[in-house]
């Protein structure tokens, strides 16, 4: 097979790129190692940046989301059984978007196969060859055979364990990671939001997050160990440990239960590659960079990433000039460590220290009034919280 741009995985970054190549006139061929079924069922985030929402709407891939999105104005940070909001359309005149990112994933795939261009299920990739040269490729299996993908460019969007990052030679990269001494278990249950907006609680027995995707359905994180056995966690368990972190001064206040849909243990970890380019190989989203999820960003990342390599991707087709393409990975570095501090400021802040540490509690008790107490504090968490435009220039320096 061949086409101009050889896209590795079919998750909200392979999806999205596809697209707005297609509407640029540039062929694509997707291949994806999972079913159809497979991607549209994986339930991750769901916070959508405004950034995000305005680039979808621009496209034509916001109709469903617009219609059945939850709008949120502000969030509440809960700490010592008293909530505290913070305004954040106020503070920044930004709103930010609840869509499950699986939704956004079966708007992306409904999308791509009306365009009547290759978007392969159960395709994986076996690896990539040839980076460094003008014709790169693709080794991928389809219905147990081995085949080929020539490209002029390949973009690497197959998630942290993909293939595209390994395939280039360990001296070029860099990868700077931090790894967290917890992880999260989350939940998706059928029950009613119980808050209007997102609450992060800081909880001397640990983090806990109540979220929501839609006015029917929650979903909540607990702050556990990183080799937490889930078999240890029964709904009832789970129920119990989340009504504690999340409970208040106020009595009035109720945690909704009901069925749990899905429940996973997930790391929190940061990690960026660097650079994000090699040859002709472009990485994009969580195969580039990861953050751990409290600041809700990952997907909102690999929105961003995909939007800057599509217009240099144009750019280099309509006029030969690398550069807008060779600017690529310092044009998204420069958001990704800027989101990366955020993360993990955030993550700092709200999680509980394994050894119970008694200092690091007090620096978390005085970030958090900080926050509570201070506009400009406030507006400082806000404007990273609703998301840096979606812009970048070239010369921008990480
Ligand atoms: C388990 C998990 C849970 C998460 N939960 C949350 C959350 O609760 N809240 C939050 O804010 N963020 C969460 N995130 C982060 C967010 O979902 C990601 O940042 C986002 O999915 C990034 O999109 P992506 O397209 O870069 O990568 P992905 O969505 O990972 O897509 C990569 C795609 O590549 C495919 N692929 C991999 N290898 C190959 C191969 N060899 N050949 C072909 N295809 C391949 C994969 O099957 C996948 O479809 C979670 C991430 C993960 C991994």
């Amino acid at each position: 097979m061949r086409t101009q741009v050889g896209i590795v995985g079919a998750g909200p970054a392979g999806l999205l790129l596809a697209h707005l190549l297609h509407r640029r006139g540039i062929d694509t061929v997707v291949l994806e190692r999972q079913s159809r079924e497979h991607v549209e069922r994986r339930i991750r985030a769901g916070v959508l940046e405004q950034g995000t929402v305005d680039l979808l709407t621009a496209v034509g891939l916001a109709d469903r989301l617009r219609r059945e999105r939850m709008i949120h104005r502000g969030l509440e940070v809960l700490f010592d059984g008293v909530g505290h909001r913070i305004p954040l359309a106020e503070l920044t005149g930004r709103e930010l978007t609840i869509y499950g990112q699986h939704e956004l994933v079966k708007d992306l795939v409904a999308a791509r196969l009306d365009t009547g261009r290759p978007l392969l299920f159960e395709a994986p990739a076996v690896g990539c060859a040839d980076l460094d040269s003008s014709a790169p490729v693709v080794h991928f299996e389809l219905d147990g055979a081995a085949r080929l993908l020539e490209c002029d460019l390949i973009a690497g969007c197959d998630g942290f364990h993909g293939v595209c990052r390994p395939a280039v030679p360990q001296s070029v990269l860099t990868e700077f990671h931090r790894d967290y001494p917890y992880a999260w278990l989350g939940i998706l249950a059928e029950a009613p939001p119980s808050s209007e907006e997102l609450i992060y609680a800081q909880h001397e027995r640990g983090f806990a997050l109540h979220s929501m995707r839609t006015p029917k359905i929650t979903r909540l994180y607990l702050q556990v160990t990183p080799d937490e056995d889930i078999a240890a966690w029964p709904d009832e368990r789970i129920w119990a440990e989340l009504r504690t972190r999340l409970a208040r001064h106020d009595p009035a206040w109720q945690l909704a239960d009901g069925p749990v849909l899905d429940k996973a243990v997930t790391a929190l970890r940061s990690v960026v590659t660097e650079p994000m380019q090699f040859g002709r190989l472009f990485l994009a989203g969580d195969s580039a960079h990861i953050v751990p999820a409290t600041g809700a960003k990952g997907l909102n990342l690999a929105v961003a990433d995909v939007a800057v390599l599509a217009t240099a991707i144009e750019d280099w087709y309509a006029t030969g000039s690398t550069q807008l393409l060779g600017a690529y990975s310092r044009t998204c570095l420069t958001r990704v460590w800027r989101v990366q501090h955020f993360s993990w400021w955030m993550t700092s802040m709200l999680h509980k220290a394994p050894d119970g540490d008694p200092f690091t509690a007090r620096l978390q008790r005085a970030a958090l009034r900080q926050l509570a107490g201070s506009e400009a504090a406030a507006r400082a968490f806000a404007e990273n919280y609703v998301g840096l435009p979606l812009t970048g220039g070239p010369n921008d320096s990480p």
